[in-house]
């Protein structure tokens, strides 16, 4: 094999591997056209319009079916959501969430932006949340937990539901980078009491921003339909939702705006209908990508997964025994052309300044001032494991539009790094 491109050989690709927005590489004139028709229809509202189009309910129904779920809800974004998700389930001030201490930062600053204050959990060797750190942290104070399933890879939802139920605890699931992850066989999302997807730019799906709150249970799918509709129930919703015979005088609070707009809505139909091909690209290059990795570089020792079928494939992650060489395997297959990364760029969430410093915007630093009887402090070791592994991770992104000689690539940059680096020999000296 050639010398590696990190020490002046040639690389193996030139061209680089396509950015990881999916979604939005995939757009094209569907979306062109079911746009251009809410423009022309002069509708761009969700709620009424010359000639109203209707695709936030298009896209809802779309969901609904497709995740076998029964209520499903657009929204401005996956932090929007878990606002709504959170609200809907009665969370507030004086009450506690927990949030994986490994997922993006938003997880978190949802849960602030409720008013109420995040717990953070470790992770496990899938670098999901612990189930068994979980139930450690709770309290009497906790009143629900966001689980996130990362980068496609399935949580534990046997034991995260079993602890939940026990303790009385809600759960929510954060799915945004997971849109189509399942669990024995389960849409992730529907499977807690609340699920919460993005549309963002670097999900899987995209309208540029955008976002949905999914659930079976009617009361919490009234209550987020009124949380992101500054807290009534539109006349024009109630058509859809006749189970739903709630009295205003009785029922309405203060709410926001977080409604997703009938053009968001029409991108989203035309994505929803590429999920379909993306997720089935995504778990024919996977399993392949893994096995050749596996006998061709066999050292190298792979994250964990719950549910190798539920696992969607976007990513294919390496866990190094020190930070040192996980930074040289890192350095050198990036200069090959194969995208190579630290999740979060080596910080967990309570690291990032705005999380550490408990640091809000609110009026004497609400919420973190509530005089809970056992505080919340955020300081380093808190979450010993997710400190230490996601400095130790490397991430090699798996695009859904990954033709077969980018999959050869892939593998051949990996294992052209293997034997390079040498790491056959120092991974065993490490291991003995
Ligand atoms: C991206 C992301 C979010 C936030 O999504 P937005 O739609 O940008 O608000 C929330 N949670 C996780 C796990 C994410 O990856």
């Amino acid at each position: 094999m050639s010398k590696l491109a990190i020490n002046g050989g040639p690389p193996v690709r030139t061209k680089p591997l396509p950015p990881s927005y999916p979604g939005a590489l995939l757009m094209g004139k569907e979306e062109v056209e079911a746009v251009t028709k809410v423009i022309e229809a002069q509708s761009p509202f969700r709620f009424y319009g010359e000639d109203l189009q209707g695709t936030v309910n298009q896209l809802e129904d779309m969901m609904k079916e497709d995740l076998n779920v029964k209520y499903a809800l657009g929204v401005t974004s996956c932090t929007a959501g878990l606002v709504v998700a959170l609200k809907a389930l009665g969370i507030g001030y004086g009450d506690k969430v927990i949030v994986p201490s490994i997922s993006f930062i938003a997880s978190a600053t949802a849960v602030i932006s409720a008013q109420a204050v995040p717990v953070f959990v470790d992770v496990d060797e899938t670098l999901n949340m612990d189930p068994e750190d979980l139930e450690e942290a709770i309290d009497e104070d906790v009143k629900a937990m966001i689980v996130v399933p990362l980068n496609g890879n399935p949580n534990d939802m046997d034991k995260i539901m079993a602890i939940a139920r026990k303790h009385d605890v809600k759960v929510i699931e954060d799915v945004a980078q997971s849109c189509g992850v399942e669990y024995k066989g389960h849409a992730q999302g529907t499977i807690g009491d609340i699920g919460v997807f993005s549309f963002q730019m670097n999900k899987i799906l995209t309208s540029g921003e955008g976002g949905a709150v999914v659930t079976n249970d009617v009361k919490l799918f009234e209550r987020a339909m009124r949380y992101h509709d500054q807290g009534s129930y539109r006349r024009q919703m109630k058509p859809r939702y006749p189970e739903i015979q709630s009295v205003e005088a009785e029922s309405a609070f203060a709410g926001q705006n977080y409604r997703m707009s009938e053009i968001t809505g029409a991108v989203l139909v035309e994505q929803w209908k590429k999920l379909d091909l993306i997720i089935s690209n995504l778990k024919k290059n996977y399993p392949y990508i893994k096995e050749q990795v596996k006998s061709k570089a066999p050292a190298l020792n792979h994250v964990e997964t719950v549910d190798e079928k539920g696992n969607l494939g976007r990513i294919i992650t390496f866990r190094f025994p020190d930070k040192e060489l996980a930074a040289e395997f890192k350095d050198a297959l990036n200069a090959e052309n194969i995208n190579a990364r630290l999740m979060y760029n080596g910080k967990v969430i309570y690291q990032f300044d705005q999380i550490k410093h408990q640091r809000t915007a609110e009026k004497d630093n609400m919420p973190f001032n509530y005089p809970f009887k056992n505080p919340v402090i955020y300081k380093d070791g808190l979450c010993p494991k997710a400190e230490d592994y996601i400095y130790r991770t490397v991430i090699v992104d798996l695009h859904p539009l990954l033709e077969d000689p980018d999959v050869e690539d892939i593998i051949e940059g990996i294992t052209k790094v293997y034997q390079g680096l040498g790491l056959e020999e120092k991974l065993k000296a490490n291991q003995a």
